[in-house]
């Protein structure tokens, strides 16, 4: 296993490029687990439990609110419960460390804001799927998303009995409509010029890296991933000097044969994985 982390960290320093990987299984490792009904959810979430029936955050994300005082109940908590008086876990804080002096580039399908958190700039992260502290217009009327920290921390802080107060519910500045939280529920996820840029951005981060030694570092991803971890095997498999590293909890370690001799795949707890390779750099 030693052998294996001292590898892990010679790869990472002798590369030119980094690409970082990251989905639910980072979350999972911090404690976040958007997807489970556990005693998390239930203790800062049991409200919206009871009165709706919900059993996760991403069943709360998804949920027809009866009306906005309710939906803007729910996605303030959540937004609460990813960023108010948070401090970016031991997890972020070892990742940062293990490559804030190398060139490094993020994707991640995570919208819980915790790259940002850690200190990852925004020019060097590619959020996919959003994050939870911007807005959109709910009907995708303009294509534009908007800043929502001081918005939502309000709203957090101004709940109640599962409402929020209806003076502070955001409308469109163009139609006068609801708002949405920028995150890909529905059909009306918006594309927008921030979002095009970092797009753009992932793609020359991996046109520059052609030919050279880059790493891609996959976090947490699961098996069947096609957002995240088919572009990164693809690449491993057709960059000569690539490597592919993947840290995943039991049993959700998948490599195919063709890019097995280019991968170095670590089974484990990812927080104690970060913890050791920070340890050996
Ligand atoms: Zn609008």
């Amino acid at each position: 296993m030693k052998e294996k982390y001292s590898k892990v960290i010679t790869k990472i320093q002798e590369a030119d490029s980094i690409v970082i990987g990251a989905s639910n299984g980072l979350s999972i490792s911090e404690g976040i687990h958007i997807f489970a009904d556990d005693s998390s959810f239930q203790e800062n979430f049991g409200d919206f439990r009871k009165k709706h029936g919900f059993r996760s955050i991403i069943q709360g994300c998804f949920y027809p609110f009866p009306s906005q005082e309710e939906k803007w109940a729910f996605f303030s908590r959540m937004y609460e419960y990813f960023l108010i008086n948070k401090e970016a876990s031991p997890i972020m804080k070892n990742l940062y460390e293990l490559v804030k002096d190398k060139n490094y580039f993020v994707v991640t399908s995570n919208i819980d804001a915790h790259f940002t958190l850690a200190g990852f700039p925004k020019e060097r992260l590619f959020e996919i799927e959003g994050n939870c502290r911007n807005l959109q217009c709910s009907h995708g009327c303009h294509n534009q998303i908007y800043p929502g920290d001081e918005i939502l921390s309000k709203m957090a802080r101004n709940q109640e009995n599962g409402k929020v107060l209806p003076s502070l519910i955001p409308k469109c500045p163009e139609c006068g409509g609801s708002m949405q939280v920028h995150i890909e529920i529905d059909g009306n996820f918006l594309r927008d010029k921030s979002w095009q840029t970092m797009y753009q951005a992932y793609q020359e981060f991996i046109e520059k890296a052609h030919g050279k030694k880059i790493v891609l570092l996959e976090l947490g991803v699961g098996a069947r991933n096609q957002m995240i971890k088919a572009p990164f095997m693809n690449l491993t498999n057709l960059e000569e000097c690539a490597t592919y590293i993947t840290f995943n909890k039991g049993g959700e370690l998948y490599i195919p044969d063709v890019i097995a001799a280019k991968s170095i795949g670590i089974d484990g707890n990812i927080a104690e994985v970060l913890q050791q390779l920070v340890k050996l750099k």
